[in-house]
This record gives C-alpha cells, sequence and structure tokens, in this order.
C-alpha cells in the first residue's frame, strides 16, 4: 500500500443489509415474540446449515419455480465441486434433516426456525437478496386440526404485535387440491389457454405446458380478464378434498378468523396441496405478502423420506417489522437500569465487582469513566449517565467508597439519593430492577 492512497472501503454486498442498533432492537422484540409463541404452540427449534446441495431445491420447489429458475445462489464448491446453494427458503432443509435423522419415528413434530435467506431478486422497499424468515413446520400430522392450528399462530403472532387481524393484515385461503385433482384440472386449463393462445404474454406462453397453475399467479393487467375466466380448481376437488377444506374452515370460523378464498392463490412452490394460504396487508406497497404457507403431504417421499403428510408456513421478517413499524406496537426502548459514575480509576477494582455483583442478580448496568489516563468530569459522567436513559445513578464519590457505600440517585422523576453497601448488593438490587 502506498502511503498516500486511502484503502476502499469495503461494503455490503447490495441487496444485504446490516442490522445495527437501536433498530436490532426491534429484531430482538419481535423474536422474542416468535420464541414465546412458539413455545404456547409446542413448537421445537431446529437450525439447520444456511449451505445445502442444489439438488434439494431443484427436487424440492420444483424446477420451473421462480426461485430455482432465477433467483438461487449456486455456485461450486472450488475444493471438490459439488453444486452448492445458499437456502432460497427453509421447508426443504428442514424436511431434509427430518429424513436424514429420522426424526418421524416416533411421531409428527412440530418445528419452528428463524433465518436468513438468499435470493437473487431486485432489491427494494420489502424485496432484498439476503432477507429472514421465521417458519414453522408441523411434520407427521394430516389432520385439518393442523392446518387451522398453525393459521391461528400467525394470528396469536400478529396480536402480540399489536397488528389489527382483518385490518392490517388479512387471511387469504384457498385448497390446491390431491395431485390427480390437479392434474384434471392442469389438462382443462392448458385446453383453456390454448384456445386464447394469442392472448398470452410471453411467460405464460413459455409456463404453457410446464407450469401453467402458475400463469393464474400472473401480476400482467392485460391477462387479468382471461384469468379470471379460467377453470377454476375447486371445481375439480373431490369429496376428501372438499371435507378437509371445509373442516379447516369450520375451525377458524369458530375461532372468529375472517378470510377471503382466493381460488387463484397457488404459491411459487410446487409442493403444496390442499390448503394453502397467504397473510396480506395493502400497506406495504407491491410487497403485500407477510406469510405464506400451506400443505405438503408428498414433499418428505419426494426428497427420499418414508412418506408422510407436513404443513407449515414461512413469513418474511422484514416486511413484518416494516408493517409493524408503520401500524403496530412499539417496543419498549432498552436501556439500563443504572449508570455508574466513577471517580478515579484508582478505585476501579472495588467498583466494577461491585458492578459484577449487581449485573449477577440482573441488573443492568453501563459506565463509560473515559480514557487511559483517568475518569472525565464527574458532570460529564452525569450528563451520558442521563441520556443512558438509566433510572439511577451510582455515585462512587470518595467519601462515599471510603465507608463503603455506594450513593444510589434517582435520574427520572425525583426520590431522595440514598446511601447503599458495596458489600451487600442483594439487599438492594431488586430496588434498581423494579423503580
Ligand atoms: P413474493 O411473491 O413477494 O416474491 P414469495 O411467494 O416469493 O413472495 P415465499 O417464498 O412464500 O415468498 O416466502 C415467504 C415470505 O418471505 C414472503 O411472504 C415474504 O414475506 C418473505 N420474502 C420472500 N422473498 C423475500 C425477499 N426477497 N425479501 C424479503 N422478504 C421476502
Ligand atoms: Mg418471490
Amino acid at each position: 500500500m502506498s502511503d498516500n492512497k486511502k484503502p476502499v472501503a469495503v461494503q455490503a454486498v447490495k441487496g444485504m443489509n446490516d442490522i445495527l442498533p437501536p433498530d436490532s432492537a426491534r429484531w430482538d422484540w419481535l423474536e422474542d415474540k416468535v420464541r414465546a409463541l412458539m413455545r404456547r404452540y409446542g413448537y421445537l427449534n431446529i437450525r439447520t446449515p444456511i449451505v445445502e446441495p442444489t439438488a434439494l431445491f431443484v427436487r424440492g420447489l420444483g424446477e420451473v419455480t421462480d426461485i430455482v429458475e432465477k433467483e438461487m445462489y449456486s455456485f461450486e464448491d472450488s475444493m471438490n465441486g459439488d453444486h452448492l446453494s445458499l437456502r432460497p427458503e427453509n421447508t426443504a432443509g428442514v424436511v431434509r434433516a427430518t429424513i436424514e435423522h429420522s426424526m418421524l419415528y416416533d411421531g409428527g413434530k412440530r418445528l419452528f426456525y428463524i433465518g436468513p435467506m438468499f435470493r437473487h431478486e431486485r432489491p427494494q422497499k420489502g424485496r432484498y437478496r439476503q432477507f429472514h424468515q421465521v417458519g414453522a413446520e408441523a411434520l407427521g400430522f394430516a389432520g385439518p386440526d393442523v392446518d387451522a392450528e398453525l393459521i391461528l399462530m400467525c394470528r396469536a403472532l400478529w396480536q402480540d404485535l399489536g397488528l389489527k387481524v382483518g385490518e392490517d393484515v388479512r387471511l387469504e385461503l384457498n385448497s390446491l387440491g390431491q395431485p390427480a385433482e390437479r392434474l384434471a384440472h392442469r389438462q382443462a386449463l392448458i385446453s383453456y389457454l390454448e384456445q386464447h393462445a394469442d392472448a398470452l404474454d410471453e411467460d405464460a406462453r413459455r409456463r404453457l405446458h410446464t407450469n401453467p397453475l402458475r400463469i393464474l399467479d400472473t401480476k400482467n393487467p392485460a391477462m387479468q380478464a382471461l384469468v379470471e375466466a379460467a377453470p377454476k380448481l375447486m371445481d375439480f376437488l373431490g369429496e376428501e378434498s372438499l371435507k378437509h377444506f371445509n373442516a379447516v374452515r369450520a375451525v377458524l370460523d369458530g375461532a372468529g378468523l375472517p378470510y377471503r378464498i382466493n381460488p387463484r392463490l397457488v404459491r411459487g412452490m410446487d409442493y403444496y396441496n390442499l390448503t394453502v394460504f397467504e397473510w396480506v396487508t395493502e400497506r406495504l406497497g407491491s410487497q403485500g405478502t407477510v406469510c405464506g404457507g400451506g400443505r405438503y403431504d408428498t414433499l418428505i417421499e419426494q426428497l427420499g423420506g418414508k412418506p408422510a403428510p407436513a404443513v407449515g408456513w414461512g413469513l418474511g421478517i422484514e416486511r413484518l417489522l416494516l408493517l409493524v413499524q408503520e401500524v403496530g406496537a412499539q417496543p419498549a426502548p432498552v436501556v439500563p437500569h443504572a449508570y455508574a459514575v466513577v471517580p478515579s480509576h484508582a478505585a476501579l477494582p472495588q467498583i466494577m465487582a461491585t458492578i459484577e455483583a449487581l449485573r449477577a442478580q440482573g441488573v443492568s448496568v453501563l459506565m463509560h469513566p473515559g480514557g487511559p489516563d483517568g475518569p472525565t468530569g464527574m458532570k460529564s459522567q452525569f450528563k451520558k449517565a442521563d441520556a443512558s436513559g438509566a433510572a439511577f445513578a451510582l455515585v462512587f464519590g470518595e467519601s462515599e467508597l471510603a465507608q463503603g457505600v455506594v450513593a444510589v440517585k434517582p435520574l427520572r422523576g425525583g426520590g431522595e439519593q440514598v446511601l447503599r453497601s458495596l458489600t451487600d448488593v442483594s439487599a438492594w438490587s431488586a430496588t434498581l430492577l423494579a423503580p
């Protein structure tokens, strides 16, 4: 490096964001709510690798899906040539782990994850290349109760986050039936679309024989009328599929959860059957889907496991936080309980031993006594104590230290300063926790 050349600062990859304080407190808050929710419903945490064999996603999600066709970060391991991908979603990874560790040998499992996903999309508000999902997966359960449970869990989370269900966020529901029913519908759909071939856009023409169901999901306004009048999958569902759908609906009705049946809701992965749903909002522009999920009874078998049903959902943390920031609850600001004001470095051993004892009692304590040459003035330390939002200053003045005490000074809303023993902190630490 030459003397007069400043090194160029390295920047984060486009579409991949740093999550910094104080904003990261919102993430902690949301994740705490999620963990508490999962405990209430009996879902246990699973953590799978961020990198998986590319084949997992090609086989799991389907070759002709947006994700596999154009959104995956795939690469060859330079050491051994393995084909790997950053996970674009985590249902396939969870299923792989479930199979690999024979997790369903003694019955169904309720699992959840929180973590980063990667998709090479055009970055914009609510759409990033590294984003984060919370997901819940119930594996080995066939009944409609579990579909409904997963949907009701989402509602409980929205409520915990101060969102108005039905207003800030709405439920859309559909049934995709079983593979044979989809096949019959698919044939009817293809012949309908073939009859209107000249009205199809390029994307639709390309998908006509590979993934015609996805054409129904088009965002092209010119094709809306055509898509509206297309054969509806709902009309091809057999008795069993309708029974499952109606049972899910009955639970939601009984729980007073409103929803809209959206026959065009098909979801972006091929693995879904029966129940599919999305939670949508009008408040985030075109990035309106906060959470999506459904049943995937064939995926476990498709990935080489013993056939077992499953159902789950995934939600986008960034979108949810954007929504909460606009219309939801505000997390309480993170402030320390106490701020230590330090007169001299000579007293640091005694002061820091006291602070450690307080922290062991659950009291959060901050201090910034200044640089290597000794503490800054008391006045400037008191200013910092005030700015920290702490309820108390712990003033370790020299005369107090000599008497074996610290002065506890309330910083908000008055109250008398009191002297407390340095050695017996457990006798008074609780007064700092609940002022
Ligand atoms: P979209 O239609 O908006 O692309 P999707 O159907 O691809 O969403 P899913 O694969 O169902 O999304 O993922 C579940 C959730 O993850 C979405 O509802 C959304 O909240 C979030 N999500 C998906 N892709 C992104 C992204 N690139 N950036 C931020 N959040 C995302
Ligand atoms: Mg997408």
